[in-house]
């Protein structure tokens, strides 16, 4: 195409875009790329790990009674943030190295509202907090205290989230810990665990699409198992462990934060599908991406993608073999392997 006429379709696609309030950006790659048919697949949820599954169910009832996709992510990953037996998210999440349990949680909407949480303590739902972040404060995101506060200004209770279970494997690895946080597939050698084992790994990240069509993404985590005390994960930062563009997709990661965090995974895997990737290409491409900036390190660390667009399609890709993903939609309800690199 011509200068000239790249130069005049801009121009009026910047119109229209300002005229309907909208991105200006994202309306003109969008137009170069596709036309999404927004409501041929919804709804759908998909979420990170086996446990997904149990929390897509609880997404699914408000789906598919025409709830906001909002509403479902929130009530989807409550599920795990509430199970004791769920060592890597909320109650019963595994603590830092210094014994306290510190949880990460972020939300996103269709407008690209958001809220996040970092280091909040005493508190089972910190994606409720989040979304309290986002909806009754001008911030973004809170950490430690500060989002505690709010949590108990707004009737939330305060709870010890160290169960036995996790307050013994504490004290078992402190006989023999190193003084620095591992990664999560080195530092859980669990008996009969493999590394793809849901307890082995953390956060749940969760992205639906209502029946509207309008996407929303949750996730929330107690971060890496015996971190150092205040270490912040992915989890929690918009663009790194979760984004969400309604015009586009959303996307969400599970693994060792810092790696996501370096490449802004979730954001990166949102504009790869604005390029036209499917989801499981703009995952293996963030994966890779990963690999390109340290490919020693690459090779002993996990980080899974997961990734919805527009269309309702669905996609993954992680480092390590392991990862899993749990998916709802009309057609099915089920736990998949994701395909990885290594
Ligand atoms: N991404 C989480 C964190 O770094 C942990 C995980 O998902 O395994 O805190």
């Amino acid at each position: 195409m011509s200068d000239r006429r790249n130069f005049v379709k801009l121009t009026l696609l910047s119109s229209a875009a300002l005229l309907a309030g909208k991105n200006v950006l994202a309306q003109t790659d969008e137009l170069k790329d596709r036309t999404y048919d927004t409501k041929k697949d919804a709804p759908v949820v998909i979420s990170t790990w086996d446990f997904g599954q149990e929390a897509n169910a609880a997404a699914w009832k408000l789906l598919t009674k025409g709830e906001r996709a909002l509403d479902a992510v929130e009530a989807g990953v409550k599920v795990p943030e509430a199970d004791p037996k769920n060592q890597s998210v909320g109650l019963g999440g595994r603590p830092d190295r210094d014994g306290h349990v510190t949880l990460d949680a972020c939300i996103m909407d269709e407008d690209a509202r958001c809220g996040a949480v970092a280091c909040l303590e005493e508190i089972v739902h910190a994606i409720s907090v989040a979304r309290l972040v986002m909806e009754k404060t001008p911030h973004v995101m809170l950490a430690g205290e500060g989002a505690q506060q709010l949590a108990l200004a707004n009737g939330m209770k305060k709870a010890n989230l160290l169960t036995a279970e996790s307050l013994k494997e504490w004290k078992e690895w402190l006989k023999t810990a190193k003084y620095k946080p591992h990664n999560n597939i080195e530092n859980l050698k669990l008996p009969n665990s493999r590394p793809g084992d849901a307890r082995n790994h953390d956060t749940i990240g969760m992205l639906a699409m209502d029946k509207k069509g309008n996407l929303s993404g949750a996730c929330t985590t107690s971060g890496m198992a015996y971190k150092l005390r205040g270490r912040i994960g992915d989890s929690p930062i918009i663009g790194a462990g979760l984004y969400v563009d309604n015009e586009i997709g959303a996307a969400t990661s599970s693994g060792v934060g810092e790696e996501v965090i370096r490449i802004v995974g979730s954001h990166l895997v949102v504009e790869l599908m604005r390029r036209g990737h499917s989801p499981e290409e703009a995952c293996k491409k963030a994966v890779q991406r990963i690999v390109a900036k340290n490919p020693n390190m690459a090779k002993d660390v996990q980080v899974g993608f997961l990734a919805l667009n527009k269309h309702g399609e669905f996609g993954a890709y992680a480092l390590q073999k392991g990862f899993t993903y749990a998916v709802r939609n009309g057609a099915v309800d089920t736990v998949y392997d994701s395909k990885s690199l290594f």
